[in-house]
């Protein structure tokens, strides 16, 4: 029956929890999503948002695709959030086996997660078409025009841009992690994003648990749906470091 426990018991009862996250992560961490109302896909654009962090716009209009980049893409100042801290603390008390996720601002390893699987890749791994060398998030912020490498190459952000397929390797650790749970969180995420949306299908274990703003296509199918805020949800649980188990 859905909503029939309250999550502190699914999780006190939880010892493979895999948290599968969206942009509504880090969303109180001040980093817009895409889809709500104030999200990037609401605002008005010549090139709506999507081709403009399309593969072909990469390669057909670099200048113009780093000019949105550096504008909407490179929160460098932001902060891990009450939910990125929690899932971490979960991890080092060995509650948590992995976060799976769609978010590329690296938060999730700011907070001190270590088993991390990025979908759409990192903003933080940045290297060259030419000769591989890598290069930071603020090399690339601080750059002017077409950020090039020292050999002359362009320097390619590694985000999964549209068009473009997801990492071999890190599919096989989402879905294995997924498939090994016993809760699986789901929060932040429309859950519209293919192929990372179908993700969800793999988990087999006790409890669905799902953490978002607005409704979702899989809202019927949860042990539990919390229209609200995942780091104000989160935040209140305990760590479960030190055998801390109160609220
Ligand atoms: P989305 O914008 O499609 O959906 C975000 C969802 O999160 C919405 O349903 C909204 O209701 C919910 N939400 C917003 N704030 C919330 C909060 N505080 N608590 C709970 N729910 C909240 O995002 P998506 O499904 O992740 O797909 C967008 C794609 O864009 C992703 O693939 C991601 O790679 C990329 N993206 C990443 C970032 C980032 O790295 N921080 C930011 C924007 C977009």
């Amino acid at each position: 029956m859905v909503n029939d426990m309250t999550l502190r018991e699914i999780i006190d009862n939880s010892r493979r929890i895999v948290f599968f996250g969206g942009a509504g992560v880090s969303t109180e961490s001040g980093i817009p999503d895409f889809r709500s109302e104030d999200g990037l896909y609401r605002q008005k654009y010549d090139v709506p948002p999507e081709v403009m962090l399309s593969a072909g716009y990469f390669y057909s209009h670099t200048e113009d695709f780093f000019r949105f980049y550096r504008e909407k893409m490179l929160p460098l100042d932001a902060k891990p959030n009450a939910a990125h801290h929690k899932l971490a603390q979960w991890e080092h008390a060995g509650k948590l086996l992995a976060v799976v996720t769609q978010n590329i601002d690296g938060l999730h390893q700011a907070a001190g997660s270590r088993r991390v699987f990025e979908l759409h890749g990192s903003i933080h791994r940045n290297y060259c078409l030419s000769c591989h060398k890598r290069y930071t998030a603020r090399e690339i912020a601080d750059s002017r025009g077409i950020p090039r490498c020292s050999c002359g190459g362009i320097i390619k952000p590694d985000v999964v841009l549209y068009e473009e397929p997801l990492d071999g390797d890190v599919i096989d650790g989402a879905l294995s992690a997924i498939s090994s749970a016993d809760t699986l969180i789901v929060a932040g995420t429309s859950l519209t994003v293919y192929p990372a949306a179908t993700f969800v299908n793999y988990f087999h274990g006790d409890s669905l648990v799902l953490i978002n703003r607005d409704p979702t296509p899989l809202d019927g199918k949860c042990t539990l749906v919390l229209h609200e805020k995942v780091g104000e949800v989160l935040g209140v649980l305990p760590s479960y470091l030190d055998g801390e188990e109160m609220a």
